[in-house]
């Protein structure tokens, strides 16, 4: 069984992380405050942790910077409200392994510790591109497309729409849904957004954008990302 060590001290992010990660299969530990976490760390030996910066006794870099005098591997994915380049490349420096700034989609932040622990068990083999639609690889690190070698550049909201629908692939997903995840509950966008959004990556993904392959509309319903074109 894979263990997860979700660090985070806010009630409703550390819940849905546990619950939605428990769903994908992992097991997980919560801690809500840093010498917990270093505690648990050692003690369960988790095979990845997804570490909160701001904590109420510590900051997440001096958690790392303890975890890491134990453990040079252990994956850890930051997570946090700065988003300034400053703390990306403190974290990056002192250990951290991926780094998803709040507010996160929570398929997203699925994907990059499925690819975290992919890459994590495949030794130095680092699987470049951890999707795959048709010809198009999904690099999830780099967040662009590849097709036959070439880099196709996504807007973010784009992005993270395909990241929804790679992480649900062949399940229909409703506008809502999808605003939802994308946007967020706040937002006054209107599923419109979605439509062109989801023109802007049939222009990337498909052959003939007008009829498309992969990103299919189900009448009424929304969309679905198709897993393996017919013949
Ligand atoms: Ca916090």
């Amino acid at each position: 069984m894979t263990r997860i060590l979700v660090v985070e001290d806010e009630p409703d992010i550390a819940l849905g992380l546990r619950a939605n990660l428990e769903i994908e299969g992992f097991e997980v530990d919560v801690a809500v405050e840093g010498a917990l976490a270093i505690g648990l760390a050692s003690e369960h030996r988790p095979d990845l942790i997804v570490l909160d910066l701001m904590l109420p006794d510590m900051s997440g870099f001096d958690v790392l910077a303890r975890v890491r005098e134990r453990d040079a591997s252990v994956p850890v994915l930051i997570l946090s409200a700065r988003a300034e380049e400053l703390d990306k490349v403190r974290g990056f420096r002192i250990g951290a392994d991926d780094y998803v700034t709040k507010p996160f989609g929570v398929l997203e932040l699925l994907l990059r510790v499925k690819a975290l622990l992919r890459r994590s068990r495949g030794g130095t083999e680092v699987a470049p591109h951890a999707e795959q639609i048709g010809e198009t690889a999904v690099d999830v690190g780099r967040r662009i497309l590849v097709r036959r070698g070439v880099e196709i550049p996504v807007s973010p909201r784009a992005f993270d729409l395909l990241l929804a629908l790679v992480a649900k692939r062949d399940q229909v997903l409703t506008r809502h849904e999808l605003l939802r995840e994308v946007w967020g509950y706040s937002s006054d966008v209107t599923t419109r957004t979605v439509d062109a959004h989801v023109a802007e990556l049939r222009r990337k993904i498909e052959e003939i954008p007008s009829e498309p392959r992969y990103l299919l509309t189900v009448w009424k319903r929304g969309y679905r990302l198709r897993a393996e074109p017919p013949g």
